[in-house]
């Protein structure tokens, strides 16, 4: 099968023809549709983070196919099935953060894309247990973006404990924040969207965005004051400067929520602010097999929109650049119906 390999960090993917994986027990083999481009996927291969995949590997957690054979023990999925492979692709299922609904803290487990192979390819082996099941009249094109991105924001806004009330700040109008600020909106908050381009802020006002906040040109944190400060920031934006903008922006009681994941690992955190503002700081990472579901069934209900590009996979190294430029319109997605 073809697929695009990473075989040394920060080098170009090369498109290759690699073994097509067999199903073990509890495993299955996805003919992969499409494959959403998540800016990890360019961490990962970049070797940007303080764990690093082990090389060769392929990237891709956002990606969609068809079931198109099981292996022994398979109950959860059958073939024909369309299914997403998300990042959580393994947990222990047995210990305290797998029994308490929190999966995604496991010890034992498996990231697509980054520990063991992902979406980036005709065909994906997985864990049954671990896939999304798509509903009907989801395409594969908008479930790729919602596998990662959507899942991811979904839970991070659940984790804001954003209220109808609330003034929630979303930094970042990309593959995530453009979901995140919907999430926003449906928990009936107010939405202010941060961005330094206008294009993404004119895209997140089509969304539904109350405010837009140009990063280069405004001061977010000042003009997020006088709107009375933020109950709820949440920072998707591949810059630490980012982060810390969105901690001035906080009202007293506020809560930042850490989704982004720059290479550039610190944020400087005033403790003084933070304790005599009562500031709530909490890192969030994508979400359970439970949040997939709802953020499906969301879409499914027509309360999101998914923005995307489409491209070949063996465009793949100059759809990173041009993510990496902040020159798309939120997502890109590699159409692997329409060929490679
Ligand atoms: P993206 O490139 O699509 O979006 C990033 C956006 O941030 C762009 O629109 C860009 O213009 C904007 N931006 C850049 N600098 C900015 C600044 N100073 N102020 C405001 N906006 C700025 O990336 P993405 O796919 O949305 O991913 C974002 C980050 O989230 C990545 O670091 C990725 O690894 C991480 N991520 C985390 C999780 C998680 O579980 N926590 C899941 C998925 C992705
Ligand atoms: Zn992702
Ligand atoms: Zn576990």
């Amino acid at each position: 099968m073809l697929a695009a390999v990473v075989h040394e960090f920060k080098a170009p993917l090369v498109i290759e023809d690699v073994p097509k994986p067999t199903p073990g027990p509890g495993e299955i083999i996805v003919k992969i549709e499409a494959s959403g481009l998540c800016h990890t996927d360019i961490h990962a291969a970049h070797g940007d983070w303080p764990v690093k995949p082990t090389l060769p590997f392929i990237p891709g957690h956002e990606g969609v196919g068809i079931v198109e054979s099981i292996g022994p023990g398979v109950a959860e999925v059958k073939e024909g099935d369309r299914v997403a492979v998300p990042w959580l692709g393994y947990a222990c299922g047995a210990c305290e953060y797998c029994a308490s609904g929190w999966e995604t803290l496991c010890l034992h487990q498996k990231n697509t894309g980054y520990s063991i192979n992902g979406g980036y390819a005709e065909y994906v082996k997985a864990y049954a247990k671990y896939v999304g099941k798509v509903p009907t009249g989801v395409s594969p094109l908008d479930a790729a973006p919602l596998t990662c991105a959507g899942v991811t924001t979904y839970k991070a806004l659940k984790v804001s404990g954003a209220r109808p009330s609330d003034l929630v700040a979303i930094f970042g109008v990309g593959g995530l924040g453009h979901l995140a600020l919907q999430y926003a909106k449906i928990a009936g908050a107010s939405v202010v969207a941060v961005d330094i381009t206008d294009e993404k802020l004119a895209l997140a006002k089509e969304l539904g965005a109350d405010y837009t906040l140009n990063a280069q040109t405004q001061d977010p944190a000042e003009e997020l004051k006088k709107l009375g400060g933020a109950d709820a920031a949440i920072a998707t934006a591949v810059s630490p400067k980012a982060f810390e903008q969105a901690f001035g922006s906080l009202r007293r009681g506020g809560t930042l929520v850490l989704v982004g994941l720059p290479a550039e690992n610190y944020l400087r955190l005033p403790i003084f602010e933070t304790v005599l503002n009562g500031i709530t700081v909490v890192g969030s990472i994508v979400g359970t097999r439970v949040d997939l579901a709802e953020t499906f069934e969301l879409h499914a209900a027509g309360k999101t929109r998914v923005i995307y590009d489409t491209r070949k996979l063996s465009q793949v190294n100059d759809a990173f650049a041009e993510v990496l430029s902040a020159s798309v319109p939120a997502r890109l997605v590699f159409d692997l119906a329409g060929g490679f």
